[in-house]
């Protein structure tokens, strides 16, 4: 039998999704985030400096005014320093994650994520050139995680945000990351 505390705390979270639920739906931010890849489709990461914690592909909101792909390339150029032509960004997958599991953000917590997510093949030379902007922990040097890390002891090590989480988790991103048949990593 529950105790009386795990009863209300589940009494809380009926009420709290009745209260919220349909308003979470409702509340979507449409963003950008863009997959970083290395010559051996490795995913670049890096810690946040500031709330949510953990580790990140670089991401933000698609701001008025902008396509999804200049947004991308503004959010590129604001959190690693990497200034790159819109066009060489392929995709988007745009995913969703569910109600019942909504990524919130600090502009509302009664919100969600539309993320419209593009992969980027960064070249050795570019890496070089990477320059983390003021969203990053600048103590903490960024990792590159293959699909095995992410899925692995070395995610585990390294948390990320729920929004990666997400992102690196969709079925397309996957799929992009796994193919083994000698394509270049493209969505579409
Ligand atoms: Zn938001």
């Amino acid at each position: 039998m529950p105790s009386s505390s795990e009863q209300d705390r589940t009494r809380a979270r009926e009420i709290e999704q009745a209260l919220f639920g349909e308003a979470r739906a409702a509340i979507l931010h449409e963003t950008v985030a863009i997959v970083m890849l290395d010559a051996e489709r490795r995913v670049f990461v890096f810690r946040r400096a500031k709330p949510p914690p953990g580790w990140t592909i670089p991401a933000g909101h698609w701001e008025h005014g902008e396509t999804a792909r200049e947004a991308a390339a503004r959010e590129l150029r604001e959190e690693t320093g990497l200034e790159v032509e819109p066009n060489r960004l392929s995709g988007p997958v745009v995913a969703t994650p569910p109600v019942e599991a909504p990524v919130p953000c600090r502009r509302s917590s009664l919100t969600n994520h539309r993320y419209h997510v593009f992969l980027l093949e960064v070249a050795a030379h570019e890496w070089e050139q990477l320059s983390l902007g003021p969203e990053a922990d600048l103590e903490t040097a960024p990792v590159r995680l293959s699909p095995g890390d992410i899925a692995g002891a070395r995610g585990d090590a390294l948390p990320l945000t729920p929004g990666t989480r997400f992102v690196l988790s969709h079925p397309d991103i996957v799929a992009a990351l796994r193919a083994t048949d000698g394509t270049k990593p493209t969505i579409s």
